[in-house]
This record gives C-alpha cells, structure tokens and sequence, in this order.
C-alpha cells in the first residue's frame, strides 16, 4: 500500500486528494482558495467532515505547507516520507506528450516553453511543483496532461487552415483539453460495450465543456482547440464561432485583444447572452421563470452540442455510445433531454426518460431498442492522476 497524492494548482488555487493506492482509496482531500491573499480559504475533509479555516496565503510554498501540517497535526501522515509520489494535473502538453511523465529538468522545460500557449494554467502548474518539490525533495513527481489523450488525433483533425509559417513557428493547432476525463471515460464506457471496434461520443458537460470522438481507446477528434476557448459554447466561453467576430469587436469596441480573449472566456456562453450567471442552474431558473435570453442561451448551447455529436456520427463512421460526464452531464436530466431530443431521430436513439432523471450515478439512460447506448458516467480526474503516479513508482 503507498500513499499518493493527486495535484491540481490553478493560479490561486490549490487541489489536492490523497489515495491509499492501489485499492484507490480516498484517505482526505481538500482545496486552498484565494491564495495570494490575507483572507485565504483552506478547506480539508476529515473522516467525512469538512473544516474551512481563513488565513493568509503569500503564495504555493505557504498553501503546501498548510496542508502538509493539516495532514500531520490531523495524524493523517506520521511524517511526509509516506506520501510515496505526486500527480500533477498539467493543462497544456503541446506536441511533447503522449502521456504522463517523471518530472525532470527536460519535463520541466517543455512545460515552461508551453507558457505562452496556456499562460495562467502552465505557470500555475510549475509554481506549485516547485512548491512540492520544496517540501517533498525526494518524492517522484509526475505531471499528468490534459492533451495527452488527444495526441493520436490525425493532422486533419488537429490542424488549422493557417499559414503553415504560423502552424509551425507557433506551435499553432488543436490540441484538445480534459483529456484525463475523457481518457477515463472511454474507459469505463468501453467496459460496457461488446466487440473488438469500439467508437463512442463522450460529452464532458462542465462549466468548461468538450466532446470528444473515440475508436477503440483512442481519441480521433476533440472540441476543443488551442485553447480550452474552441469548441461547444459553454457557461462562459464562446466555443467556436467566426474569426470575424473577435476583429469586429474589438475595432468597433475599441477594447484591446486581451481584454476581448477575456472576454469570450470568462462573460460569454450561457451567461454573456443570458446575462443571468455563469452557473447553468441559474440560467435554467431565468428560462423557466420566462426569461428569453436565457432560453437563447441554452437552446444554442443544445444546438452546439447536438451539432458536434452529429459531426462525430459522421467522423466515425458509426456510434456504439454517448457518454455524459461531469457537473451539467452528470447533474442535468433537463440538459440531456434538450441534446437528446436533437439527434435522437438521425441516430434512432430511444431514451428511457425514467432512467434519464438520474443524477451523479452511472447509468444507462437508453432502451434496450436504441441503436445507440446512452449512458451518463460520472468522471473522476483526480483518480486517473494518481494512477498515473502510483504507476511511475510501481515501474
Ligand atoms: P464542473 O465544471 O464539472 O464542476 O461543472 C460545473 C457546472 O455543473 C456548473 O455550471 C453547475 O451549474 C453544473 N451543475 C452542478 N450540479 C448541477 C445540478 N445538480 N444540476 C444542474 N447542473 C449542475
């Protein structure tokens, strides 16, 4: 049995979950908020209870000595040595990496270079394993990739129609995001499914959302481009729309581009044109009380999503399974029954609606007369990484 950490640090935040591995056995988890500030928020759930405390974080050294003490103090740890190995999660791989990797001073460097094509995220990540690696110096740290998943993917399917000087010099192309969770998805999802030509349409409906297109454990095509900004609209993000839009704006805003790349990323979606909230639970409660432009905003946000599974029909040829994940996909009957309702009679699937009221479970939610299955599976990225670092330390 060893103890092993999974990881994910955002630019003022902290997320950790330790396992007893391999039985993948949730010992704690818990997350620092607001770091950077006097009034930080630390959050640990002991023996099912949750304890927040506010307290000043300078920075990611003082947010992993925080836990590590709660750790300690709570006797969760009798010293530091039994954290066996880290996860952490590593937003943007680019071309480099197929899969996860010891962090070594080559792994490093490839994520530094990557700054510039996930800025807030890739710096975030070093900040934190350099914080770790303070704290634990002799402990294997592996860094886990969201676009990892996504790097069997075709040039036709992760290229872009640019000039080739800016493709190249650039490192400009798709390159996909929560690849974990769709990794561990497809997983699942090709348990349920017989035969040796497995292809299945997974939609991780969060409050960032992607859809990904898979043959047999592999990913064909993803959502998401560059940034997680491509693809299907979602609670704050445009998704995929004409380049024009972004020109437009900003010359007749006057708004320089970073404040528009903002823009489209944090106040647009279901809450920029249902100027409602970038919670979709709210945006479902403006709807129903009549609100039109919430309406509009999840209608389109439907429409996407239905459009993408019908391309990925398409792409694939055929389609044994949808999958839906993550906090909407998992949670929302009412958001499946939108998509749903638009693809069910191009793809003859029939849906138990009894089935489909199921939330956070795994489920099938199509009737055995469906050419396609439908199941909702929960996702669990936190477990994927620390599988993936339990098995740098088992090699
Ligand atoms: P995630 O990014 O996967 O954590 O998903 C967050 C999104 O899931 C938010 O937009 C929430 O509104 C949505 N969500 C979470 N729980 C529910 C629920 N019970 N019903 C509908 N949406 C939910």
């Amino acid at each position: 049995m060893s103890k092993v950490m999974s990881v994910n640090c955002g630019s003022s935040s902290l997320k950790f979950k330790l396992y007893e591995m391999p039985e993948e056995k949730v010992i704690t988890s818990g997350i620092v908020e607001r770091i950077g500030h006097d009034d930080a928020i630390f959050t640990i759930k002991l023996n099912g209870e949750k304890i927040r405390k506010i307290l000043p974080v300078k920075d990611h050294g003082v947010a992993v000595q925080i836990v590590m003490d709660a750790l300690l103090e709570n006797k969760i740890l009798n010293s530091l040595d039994e954290i066996k190995a880290t996860g952490h999660r590593v937003v943007q791989g680019g071309p480099y990496f197929h899969h996860s990797e010891l962090f070594n001073e080559d792994t490093y460097k490839k994520i530094e270079s990557l700054i510039p094509l996930a800025p807030l995220h890739n710096k975030a990540h070093l900040t934190g394993y350099n914080a770790f690696k303070k704290v634990l110096p002799n402990t294997p740290a592996v860094a886990v990739f969201d676009t990892a998943f996504h790097q069997t993917m075709l040039p036709e399917d992760y290229s872009y129609p640019i000039k080739k000087e800016y493709a190249e010099k650039y490192m400009i192309r798709r390159y996909g995001a929560h690849g974990t969770s769709h990794k561990y998805l497809c997983e699942i999802g090709e348990s349920y499914l017989d035969g040796d030509d497995k292809r299945m349409i997974i939609c991780h409906l969060g409050s960032g959302a992607s859809i990904t297109a898979t043959h047999n454990g592999k990913c064909v095509a993803t959502s998401m481009g560059l940034t997680p900004l491509g693809g299907i609209m979602m609670n704050t993000r445009t998704g995929d729309m004409d380049p024009s839009v972004y020109y437009q704006i900003q010359k007749m805003s006057g708004k320089d581009s970073e404040t528009i790349f903002q823009e489209f990323n944090k106040e647009s979606g279901l809450y920029g044109m249902s100027g409602t909230s970038n919670d979709s639970r709210d945006v479902e409660e403006a709807a129903l009380n009549g609100n039109k432009d919430a309406q509009l905003a999840l209608d389109l946000w439907s429409r996407r999503i239905a459009d993408f599974i019908g391309q990925y029909y398409v792409r694939l040829g055929r389609v044994d399974m949808i999958i839906f994940s993550a906090g909407i996909g998992e949670n929302s009957p009412e958001s499946r029954e939108w998509i749903l309702n638009r693809v069910k009679e191009a793809l003859h699937i029939d849906i138990d609606w009894e089935k489909n009221k199921v939330r956070g479970q795994i489920e099938t939610i199509s009737s055995p007369k469906s050419s396609v299955k439908v199941m909702v599976i929960p996702t669990d990225e936190e477990v994927m990484i620390a599988r993936d670092a339990y098995k740098a330390i088992k090699e």
